[in-house]
């Protein structure tokens, strides 16, 4: 019996986008290599084919965002465009949703950003409050609230707000999906000072009665959680291949570095104190990467259920795996790991992003405590 782990087409992709992350290199442009990207079909790897897509899956558009990552040249906005927004519309959208939106976000020639943090709720997204209310008279949608640390808002032609509505018959607010055009009137956006260097940009939202057109909801107003759910698997999935592709690009200068620096008689790559960490990263981001593979092939399969478990492993292995991997990458390059000219200092706070968003490490073991081991919850 032979045993694939990934089919010819899957190193195929992996090889070709290695080569067009390699053209970019760490000091890329994001708009040129996100439509460039887009021309050579990677950005809608994912999406169906009968609206432009490539009629893959969340396996091949992780290779994409990881092999991107591991060149140096991460596109954030991948995550979220093509993997959460994408999802949902080609999954729940109405035939108008897919005509307007799918074509366009595979072609790259449209961006859609994701809001669901809020500042009062953080982890607890149980506790959202961005509420929105029907007009009688018109059947718009009226929405308001706030939303926090959300990405690329500014370059993202839309948001996909994460809102409530109340169940008519219980009076209990329900989750529901609303395409927030970025220009719409009452949606106001500041940006958030991050101390990280990246293209993407994370802002704080107000939503003050945002009027909207009926059809500005995604899907069933009465299975918003099953589609969110939807949209968060692969959410979780593509932060594992951020954190994989940024651990193995981290990694891959260290031991570039390590085989030629000499401090002593022999390359310090020689010692074992440098050469088994970064063995161990190598393992770790192996590992990590075995179960991401895991929940896409889950996910693309149609199992949600499955994928919910292995993509919350992934995602935290991942995370675990990058922080430790870039770790290891500065301290490896002595000085040199903390100068702008060898550039991975600042992965030291870029690799904590993969351990907090967009479910932090603690969630996830409270998830798997609760869920696969059936432990008791503690709030
Ligand atoms: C760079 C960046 C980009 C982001 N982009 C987006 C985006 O595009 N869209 C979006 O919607 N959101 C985005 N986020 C938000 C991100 O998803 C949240 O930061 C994350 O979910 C954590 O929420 P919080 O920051 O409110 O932390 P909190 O929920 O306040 O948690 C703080 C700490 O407490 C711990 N904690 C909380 N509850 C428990 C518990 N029950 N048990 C044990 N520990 C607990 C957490 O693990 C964490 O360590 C982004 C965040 C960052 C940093």
């Amino acid at each position: 019996m032979s045993v694939m782990i990934e089919t010819e087409e899957h190193k195929a992709l992996r090889a070709a986008v290695a080569a067009l992350g390699k053209r970019h290199g760490r000091t890329f442009d994001r708009e040129a290599l996100w439509s460039e990207a887009a021309k050579l079909g990677y950005l809608g790897v994912n999406l169906p084919e009968a609206y432009g897509g490539g009629g893959g899956g969340i396996a091949e558009l992780s290779i994409v965002l990881e092999e991107l990552g591991a060149a140096g040249c991460p596109l954030l906005m991948m995550v979220v465009s093509p993997a959460i927004c994408g999802t949902v519309i080609a999954r729940f959208g109405t035939d108008a949703q897919k005509r307007a939106w799918l074509p366009a976000l595979a072609d790259g020639t449209r961006t859609m950003a994701f809001g669901i943090t809020e500042p009062d709720a953080g982890s607890n997204s149980h506790r959202i409050t961005t509420t929105a209310r029907r007009d009688p008279d018109t059947g718009d949608w009226l929405l308001t609230g706030r939303k926090v640390f959300i990405s690329g808002v500014d370059i993202a032609d839309a948001t996909l707000v994460v809102g409530r509505t109340e169940d008519s018959r219980t009076g209990r607010l329900k989750p529901c999906l609303f395409i927030v055009p970025r220009d719409a009137e009452g949606f106001t956006r500041r940006r958030i000072d991050m101390e990280l260097q990246a293209a993407e940009k994370q802002f704080e939202l107000v939503l003050d009665d945002v009027r909207l057109p009926a059809d500005a909801l995604v899907g069933d107003e009465d299975a918003g959680l099953l589609q969110l759910f939807a949209g968060l698997n692969p959410e979780r999935i593509m932060t594992a291949a951020f954190a994989i592709g940024m651990g193995r690009y981290a990694l891959g200068r260290a031991v570039e570095y390590a085989r030629d620096r000499a401090v002593w008689n022999t390359p310090i790559g020689a010692h074992q104190a440098i050469a088994h960490p970064l063995a161990q990263a190598h393992i770790d981001l192996e590992l990590a990467r075995l179960m991401m593979q895991k929940a896409a092939h889950l996910y693309d399969a149609g199992d949600d259920t499955g994928a919910g478990e292995a993509a919350n492993m992934a995602k935290y292995a991942a995370g675990e795996a990058c922080v430790r991997a870039v770790d290891q990458a500065v301290h490896t390059l002595g000085g040199n790991g903390l100068t702008r000219e060898f550039g991975l200092a600042s992965l030291i706070t870029a690799s904590r992003v993969a351990r907090i968003a967009p479910v932090s490490r603690e969630m996830i073991l409270n998830y798997v405590s609760h869920q696969t081991l059936g432990l008791p919850k503690s709030y």
